[in-house]
């Protein structure tokens, strides 16, 4: 296994619609070994293969609770979403540094295939659901900066630059950067 690198706001990756997987074989199942890993280095919760520069439809998700086991997604769709939205607290690990509170439905349903080429379904709620929109939005390009409104973006984006210019600073200083999530 190996770390993969985390592509990061601004590449041209994250804004792409990612293509069907048309086969499940070996070379998808290391991108997906590989995937797993690199989200537990960066320890996210899920990750999705556009934020390590392939424009596949796959994602990876472990919650790391026993209620909810580690699964790869490969070309999933939400066949169905509850009427009951919340807003909580949403990071990205291509946008280290920032969060903000996304509206998205409580719960869903998600069909899809895995590793193995099984059909595997998904009823989520809670954060599991939120997890899993979140990485299904990065399979058209979307991220989770898309859903909030024009201020609060532009907030968050200031934000973020000012973070960016100090670990470019720190990088300088050949102290180590600031990491996070
Ligand atoms: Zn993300």
């Amino acid at each position: 296994m190996s770390e993969l690198k985390i592509e990061l706001l601004g590449q041209p990756v994250l804004r792409q619609k990612a293509a069907e997987v048309t086969e499940i074989d070996d070379e998808l199942r290391a991108l997906i070994r590989n995937m797993f890993e690199t989200m537990y280095i960066a320890e996210g919760i899920g990750l999705a293969a556009p934020q390590v520069g392939v424009a596949k439809r796959v994602f990876v998700a472990d919650l790391k609770n026993e209620k909810d086991p580690r699964f790869a997604l490969i070309n999933p769709r939400i066949v169905s979403a509850g009427k009951d939205r919340e807003k909580a607290e949403e990071g990205c690990l291509s946008i280290p540094g920032v969060s903000a509170l996304v509206d998205r439905p409580m719960t869903i349903v998600v069909e899809g295939l895995d590793e193995k080429g099984e059909p595997l379904r998904v009823e989520a709620d809670g954060l599991l659901a939120r997890c899993i929109q979140h990485e299904m939005d990065h399979l058209d390009g979307v991220l989770f900066i898309d859903h909030l409104s024009p201020l609060k973006r532009s907030m968050l984006m200031k934000k973020y630059k000012t973070l960016l210019a100090e670990d470019a600073a720190a990088a300088q200083e050949k102290t180590p950067a600031r990491r996070s999530g």
